[in-house]
């Protein structure tokens, strides 16, 4: 390790000089009271700003240990830690100055979730944090001076606010840990009690804004009041007893007029998988883990899924068992994305009539006269819904507003009414035997196969010519490029986060090198990749290992798995059992 005055000296040096001199401070330096890793330095003023970490030893960040026992406490602190940074950064440094992206300093920044990600460390020795630097410039020249005041004067006051436990906010440090442990444990519970969902009792799910993820405030917010036949009382570690309606495993439809809460109620739901901050309003709105977002995509590709237990007989005799199109229609999509859902495991499906394509969700008496089933290919969700939860065990939230049909495959349907849910399960069922809908059912005896399907590495090229290097880039939450293709994740509703999408681009390019290897399923390789990051972290993931990338954010199978059904190269082989 070298002598910080080493950094000073080898700036005065370089000062005025072209811009690759700054590769000379590359190292690892000794400062007072912390270290300071120069990881990764950029080549020009403009390229992406260089990687860098500070370490605080443990005994002078001072964290008690019960803070960061177990996982997700762990994780709750160094979200923390991000956003203690993040603020630190905007009152002490100076920011922009000279060319290109000289003089900022940025970490990764956290929305509404408390996600793992990499930008932070806690381990027992140490506190981590990784962030970027634009070392500063004229042009192409070094400015020598003004990276000195970056590193001596801005840095050390950036660390000193948010990186020591005595300078932080204990209380909230504390509050942000205990919320997220509450909402895990609670995630864990629900299953033992029958639940897919829980939303208590005082919750806030409206949002700002269309393009805000901030609560809605003010006087027009309707806080979340539970009807007392579906209420539940839950016993957390830290909020103690908390009342809230829990959404039964099952069928549950929810109803209710226009404009009067039921997407929001849904939205609520999606996101409930993740842990929120305190207060989001949705800190006590949990969904089980393995709960899926779908809706209609039309104009996705497809590879070979499956999707004869929803189409068959397509017109033009296409096989649906083992359908393939680089342009699905409305139902094909959405029989695709269930399907590929289905194939990784998910327990629950959320479904909202704003977002399905019509024709896929219902086929009413009078339109089976007209058309006969054996001009119809698609066979519609409300033949198939209960089927995927007796045969399946897979549960299904659907909003419909439109629809009383679906009261006869209803386990329970919550009415929003004025933002207010009602349960009215017993006035649906009675209203359905005293207005027989008269169709047939067309689902079959069974919901039919979930056939797994084997990715082929080759077919997942990261490279845009053969000596080309490897690009990958997420550009936006929706975007990612992969070698020349850019993959549309703009219908993978559960996405949330920036870094969550750099990850997946990443995770595709490791599962292909190591497990598509047009054996192993689908799921089984991202299951060995989602073993490897739980046991080395998302770091693991990185193509420029060691370096240490901070902007990196935990995602499920479910989203991994949707970026590489969405490659539009993808080669694959379906596995049949036997
Ligand atoms: P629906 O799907 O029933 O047509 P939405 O869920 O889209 O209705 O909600 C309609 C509007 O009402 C949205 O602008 C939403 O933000 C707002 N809203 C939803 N729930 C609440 C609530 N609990 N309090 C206040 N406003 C709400
Ligand atoms: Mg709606």
């Amino acid at each position: 390790m070298r002598d910080a005055d080493l950094l000073r000296r080898t700036l005065g040096r370089i000062d005025g000089r072209g811009y690759k001199a700054y590769k000379d401070i590359q190292g690892v330096y000794d400062f007072p009271g912390y270290t300071l890793f120069v990881d990764h330095v950029q080549g020009d003023p403009f390229a992406a700003p260089s990687r860098l970490r500070v370490r605080v030893p443990a005994a002078r960040a001072g964290f008690p240990a019960e803070l960061f026992s177990v996982d997700v406490r762990r994780v709750a602190v160094e979200d923390y830690l991000t956003r203690a940074f993040a603020a630190a950064i905007s009152r002490f440094a100076r920011g922009h100055r000279g060319s290109g992206k000289s003089g900022i300093i940025a970490v990764d920044r956290p929305g509404q979730e408390i996600l793992e990600r990499t930008s932070a460390v806690v381990t027992e020795s140490w506190v981590e944090i990784r962030f970027v630097m634009g070392l500063p410039a004229a042009g192409r020249r070094v400015l020598g001076q003004e990276a000195v005041r970056m590193f001596y004067d801005e840095l050390p006051r950036i660390v000193e606010a948010a990186l020591l436990y005595r300078s932080l906010d204990a209380a909230a440090l504390r509050r942000h840990v205990d919320v997220a442990e509450d909402q895990e444990h609670l995630r864990g519970q629900l299953r033992e009690m029958g639940l897919v969902a829980f939303v208590a009792d005082g919750a806030v799910l409206p949002r700002e804004s269309g393009v805000s993820d901030r609560p809605l405030r003010g006087p027009k917010v309707v806080p979340f009041r539970s009807p007392a036949e579906l209420r539940v009382t839950v016993r957390l570690p830290h909020a103690g007893e908390v009342t809230g309606m829990g959404v039964p495993a099952g069928v549950t439809l929810i109803v209710g007029g226009g404009y009067h809460g039921k997407s929001t109620l849904l939205r609520a739901l999606e996101r409930g998988i993740y842990n929120h901050i305190p207060g989001d309003g949705r800190e006590l709105v949990v969904t089980v883990q393995d709960a899926v977002k779908i809706r209609a995509e039309d104009g996705r590709r497809v590879e070979q899924v499956d999707i004869s237990p929803f189409i068959n007989n397509l017109p033009g005799g296409q096989d649906t068992r083992a359908f393939s199109t680089e342009q699905a229609s409305g139902s094909t999509s959405q029989a695709a994305n269930i399907i590929e859902a289905l194939e990784l495991g998910a327990g629950v499906l959320l479904l909202d009539e704003d977002t399905s394509a019509t024709n896929f969700m219902i086929r009413d008496r009078r339109m089976q006269e007209l058309v006969a089933k054996s001009r119809e290919p698609i066979t519609p969700f409300i033949d198939k819904v209960g089927q995927l939860y007796r045969e399946r065990g897979v549960s299904t939230i659907l909003v419909v507003g439109g629809s009383g049909d679906y009261f006869d495959v209803a386990d329970t349907v919550i009415m929003m009414d004025n933002y207010v849910p009602q349960d009215v399960t017993a006035r649906a069922r009675e209203i359905a035997k005293r207005f027989g809908q008269g169709r047939q059912a067309e689902g079959g005896g069974s919901f039919g196969p979930v056939t797994p399907r084997s990715p082929l590495g080759e077919s997942l090229n990261p490279r845009r010519g053969r000596r080309e290097k490897v690009k990958i880039a997420a550009r936006g939450l929706h975007t990612i490029t992969f070698g020349s293709e850019n993959i549309d994740l703009s219908a993978v509703e559960q996405l949330v986060d920036e870094s969550q999408t750099r990850t997946i681009g990443d995770a595709l390019y490791y599962a292909a090198t190591r497990y598509f290897d047009s054996r192993t399923t689908l799921r089984e390789a991202l299951e060995k990749v989602m073993g490897d990051i739980r046991r080395g972290g998302l770091d693991v993931l990185s193509p420029f290992r060691g370096q240490n990338p901070g902007d990196y954010a935990m995602v499920r199978i479910f989203e991994l798995g949707a970026a590489v059904n969405r490659l539009r190269s993808l080669k694959v082989r379906q596995r049949h059992e036997g």
